[in-house]
């Protein structure tokens, strides 16, 4: 496997592979890689002939209070995990390398990327948008894999390769938890001991909110509240955001109908985490 910092660099590996009529699939990270990652590449390999993996802290996604530079990173055990989950390459930029200093294009979408998470970090999924499609472009896989964990990123991927006609299948992936049910991010490194297990309550909630709308809950307040009046008994946790939302269009809805994302943004102490299950009508 190996590991290269320029745009050039990843271009030719997979010309050539393409010219040997090999498939090539692409996972997106921003390192500090851990089983969910994991699972992605996993897949990436088991589907494709060849898999890039880009690990990339991308500063455009970040507000100014946010954790850009605290964020954890560690390209040494990174590399060993990718190697071992049968990545072929791993493209790791300076920031430099990806942004000129004169970069003025941006790729936005409207609507998706206002709801939910939109709502608390106003210019993150710009950031995401224009990222992923550069690193489209740069790495032009055959498939690319995303983790339902960040289901709104997801449906935005999604609706921009639909709507600028970009061609490449994205794939989703299952959120891969911790044994006692918290999902695996790399935030999850910020915790402290009594954080660590007051970041229960995310997963616990759902549940609560999973086995009412399986016993036939279909009012989506009903279930907003049965997930606040859960968290509220966690002294450590601050809602950001409850919401019932339509799969597609992110949309909130008031009665459960038809496929339905519940959501949840919550701070344990500083740390904001994000969980989420989606029901199928
Ligand atoms: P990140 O490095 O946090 O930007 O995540 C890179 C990719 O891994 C995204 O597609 C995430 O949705 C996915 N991912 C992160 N955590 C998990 C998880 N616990 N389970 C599944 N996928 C995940």
């Amino acid at each position: 496997m190996r590991v290269v910092k320029s745009v050039k660099e990843v271009r030719d590996a997979v010309k050539e592979w393409k010219a040997q009529g090999l498939s090539v699939g692409f996972v997106p990270t921003m390192g500090y890689l851990h089983e969910g990652h994991e699972s992605l590449i996993k897949k990436a390999v088991k589907d494709n002939d060849r898999v890039v993996v880009s690990i990339f802290v991308n500063p455009m996604q970040f507000g100014p209070t946010e954790d850009l530079d605290k964020y954890p990173r560690d390209l040494e055990r990174d590399s060993k995990l990718c190697e071992n989950a049968g990545a072929n390459l791993i493209f790791h930029p300076e920031k430099e390398e990806m942004y000129f200093e004169d970069f003025s294009s941006y790729v936005d979408i409207n609507g998706l990327s206002d709801e939910l998470c939109g709502k608390s970090r106003p210019i993150h999924f710009r950031g995401v948008c224009t990222v992923v499609t550069k690193l489209f472009n740069i790495v032009n896989p055959d498939r690319a894999y995303f983790g339902e964990k960040d289901a709104q990123q997801l449906a935005i991927i999604r609706r921009f390769v639909r709507d600028l006609n970009i061609d490449i299948e994205i794939i989703g992936c299952p959120i891969i938890r911790e044994e006692d049910g918290l999902a695996k991010s790399s935030r999850n490194t910020y915790l402290s001991k009594e954080e660590r297990q007051a970041a229960l309550i995310l997963s616990q909630s759902l549940n609560l909110a999973k086995d009412a709308i399986n016993s036939g809950e279909r009012n989506s307040s009903v279930v907003i509240d049965i997930i606040s009046n859960s968290i509220k008994k966690e002294p450590l946790a601050k809602i950001d955001y409850i919401e019932v939302v339509d799969s597609l269009s992110m949309k909130p809805v008031k009665t459960i109908e038809k496929s339905v994302l519940v959501a949840i943004a919550v701070y344990i102490g500083k740390t904001r985490l994000i969980d989420n299950f989606t029901f199928n009508i």
